[in-house]
C-alpha cells in the first residue's frame, strides 16, 4: 500500500514538474485541434476512470491548495453584486468598477438608496450596464423587503432575485457560504467537454456530470480549480497543453503527451 502511494506521489511530482517546464504535452496543428474539439463536443472521448479523476484533482490541489474567486468583494452581498455584474464581462473589468461602487454601497439598503441612475453611472464601463444596474437595485430592494437585508443561503431564494440565475446562485453558495456547488461558466463548460471529464450539450448537463464524477473531498474547491484551469491553461483558442498539470490524464486528441 505504502509502495503504491509512493508511486502515485512520484507520478504526480513528475507531472507537475513537466507542466512547470512546459514539457507536459505538445499541441497539434490547428486543423487537428478543430477536429479534436468537434469530437469532444459530440461526446466521443473516452471516459475517465474514478482513479484518474481523483488524480487530476489531487494535482490541482497540490498546485493551488486554496483557490479563490478573482472577483473583489467584501461580504456576501458585494459578492452577489460582483457576480451579477460579471455576466458576459471579465472579472478584471468588473474589479475596476466595483471598488467605488462598494465604497458607496456595501449593503442592500445602501445600494437601494443609491438608486438605479447612480449605479448605472458607476458601472458604465461594464457591458450590459443598463440592465445590470436595474437588476442590482431591484435585487437590493428585494433583499431588504424579503430577507431582512441578508443574502439568503438557499438556491431557490437566490434564483428568485432579479438577474440571478443558476450559475450566479452556485458561485454565491460556494464562495460566500462554502457550499459544494459547481457553477458552470464558459470556462468550465469548455474544460468539461474538451477533457472528456464531463461532457454535455448544456451547462446544466455538465454541472450534473461533474457533480457525479468529482469525489466529495474535492467538491469545495472544484469549481475554482476548473475555472482557473480553463481561464489560464485550457484556454479556448489554443490550450497550453505543454504547461498542463493533467495533460497525461486529459482525453483531448488535439495534443500529444510527452513520453
Ligand atoms: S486539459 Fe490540459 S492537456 Fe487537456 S486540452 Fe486542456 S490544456 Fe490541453
Amino acid at each position: 500500500m505504502a509502495k503504491k502511494a509512493t508511486r502515485k506521489a512520484v507520478k504526480r511530482k513528475k507531472a507537475l514538474a513537466k507542466a512547470r517546464t512546459g514539457e507536459a504535452a505538445k499541441v497539434k496543428p490547428k486543423p487537428q485541434r478543430v477536429k479534436a474539439d468537434a469530437k469532444a463536443a459530440h461526446g466521443e472521448l473516452p471516459q475517465w476512470t474514478p482513479a484518474e479523476v481523483e488524480e487530476a484533482f489531487r494535482r490541482f490541489q497540490a498546485a493551488e491548495p486554496e483557490p479563490k474567486t478573482e472577483l473583489t468583494y467584501v461580504n456576501p452581498f458585494t459578492l452577489l453584486v460582483a457576480v451579477v455584474l460579471s455576466a458576459q464581462a471579465t472579472d478584471a473589468g468588473v474589479n475596476k468598477a466595483t471598488p467605488a461602487l462598494f465604497a458607496a454601497a456595501d449593503t442592500p439598503e445602501k445600494m437601494a438608496a443609491l438608486g438605479e441612475e447612480r449605479v448605472r453611472d458607476m458601472i458604465k464601463t461594464i457591458g450590459l450596464f443598463r440592465n445590470k444596474a436595474k437588476n442590482v437595485v431591484a435585487l437590493s430592494h428585494k433583499l431588504v423587503a424579503e430577507h431582512g437585508g441578508q443574502v439568503p443561503r438557499s438556491r431557490e431564494a437566490l434564483e428568485a432575485l432579479p438577474g440571478v440565475g443558476r450559475k450566479t446562485a452556485n458561485v454565491v453558495l460556494n464562495s460566500a457560504f462554502g457550499e459544494h456547488t459547481i457553477a458552470v461558466d464558459t470556462h468550465i463548460f469548455r474544460v468539461g467537454n474538451r477533457t472528456g471529464l464531463a461532457t454535455g450539450k448544456t451547462p446544466f448537463e455538465v454541472e450534473e456530470k461533474l457533480e457525479r464524477v468529482i469525489p466529495a473531498h474535492y467538491k469545495r474547491h472544484a469549481h475554482h480549480w476548473l475555472i482557473l484551469h480553463g481561464r489560464y491553461t485550457c484556454i479556448a483558442r489554443k490550450p497550453l497543453c505543454e504547461r498542463c498539470v493533467i495533460a497525461d490524464l486529459c482525453k483531448w486528441p488535439g495534443k500529444t503527451v510527452a513520453a
